[in-house]
């Protein structure tokens, strides 16, 4: 039986191994999703031996997206560009790395929205930002990042060859169609990076956060009649991606998006 796994550490909580589980029950392929939380002492020696011996795939989440790179054979494009790992697969005994986050983000926005040519604002630039900016820039949209730590969004800007915006307070509503937040401002608190009257109907508004999944940034954006999108619908869409490496068999995203809210799975 193929083995999965989601690697990190403090994840007790994890909607993956039931999205994985239910995606293939439905498609009756057999295989195990564990949930495995390694301190980091334990991490290489557990990916270099049992993983790279018993395991087919691991979805890998924080603090390891980074640390995981060094350990790996292959890297795609995509995780190189954004610098950072999501998923790794065994190919028999060759593990490659790749990063399904921004692959998500973009097919979730693309059931709103076609992003090709659109002005789009990237609030942040931490690991998700890296992927969501990365993934907009193979749709060939024209995107902007602003990040609380300037620095941080130059280095990014410069990494991909998009814009900064230094000021956020200076930012015209007018000049952008799609606003991404992809900071942690917003998740389990009500608060927003920008003011309800910024908001204009002609927006879409994407909120990365998916705890809770209204966040004050997308109340107010919907308010001011924007089109809205959830932070689940990223999750769902890079966990079909991930199904999709491994099994080589297509999953409709339902069937994981299901799993997601079916919490007694
Ligand atoms: P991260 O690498 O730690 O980056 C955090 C980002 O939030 C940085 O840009 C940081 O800015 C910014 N930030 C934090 N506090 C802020 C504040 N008070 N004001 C302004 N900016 C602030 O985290 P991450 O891995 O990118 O994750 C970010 C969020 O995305 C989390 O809520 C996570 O759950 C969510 N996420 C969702 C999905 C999905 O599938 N829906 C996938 C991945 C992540 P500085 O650089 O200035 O510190």
């Amino acid at each position: 039986m193929k083995k999965f796994a989601i690697i990190g550490h403090d994840i007790s909580y994890s909607a993956s191994p039931r999205m994985h589980l239910a995606a293939m029950t439905e498609l009756e392929l057999d295989g195990q999703f564990e949930v495995i939380d390694l301190p980091p002492e334990q991490f290489t020696d557990f990916i270099t031996g049992p993983f790279r011996r018993d395991y087919t795939g691991a979805a890998i989440t924080k603090p390891y997206k980074q640390t995981i790179i060094p350990l790996l054979d292959d890297l795609t494009e995509a995780a190189d560009r954004i610098g950072a790992v999501n998923t790794i697969t065994n190919h028999d005994g060759r593990l490659q790395g790749t990063n399904t986050d921004g692959l998500g983000a973009l097919a979730a926005l693309r059931s709103v929205i076609d992003p090709t040519d659109k002005r789009v604002l990237v609030l942040g630039a931490g690991g998700a930002a890296r992927a969501v900016a990365y993934a907009l820039t193979t749709a060939e949209a024209k995107v902007k990042i602003w990040n609380r730590s300037l620095d941080r969004a130059r280095q990014l800007s410069t990494d991909l060859g998009i814009n900064t915006l230094a000021d956020l307070t200076l930012a015209d509503p007018a000049d952008y169609d799609i606003i991404i937040n992809t900071t942690t401002v917003g998740l389990r608190t009500d608060v927003s990076l920008l003011p309800a009257q910024w908001w204009r109907r002609t927006h879409t508004a994407f909120d990365i956060v998916y705890d809770p999944l209204e966040t004050r940034f997308l109340r107010e954006a919907a308010t001011a009649g924007a089109v809205t999108l959830t932070g689940d619908t990223m999750l769902v869409h890079q966990a079909v991606a991930q199904f999709t490496l491994w099994h080589s068999v297509p999953i409709a995203p339902e069937v994981m998006g299901e799993a997601f809210f079916n919490e007694s799975m």
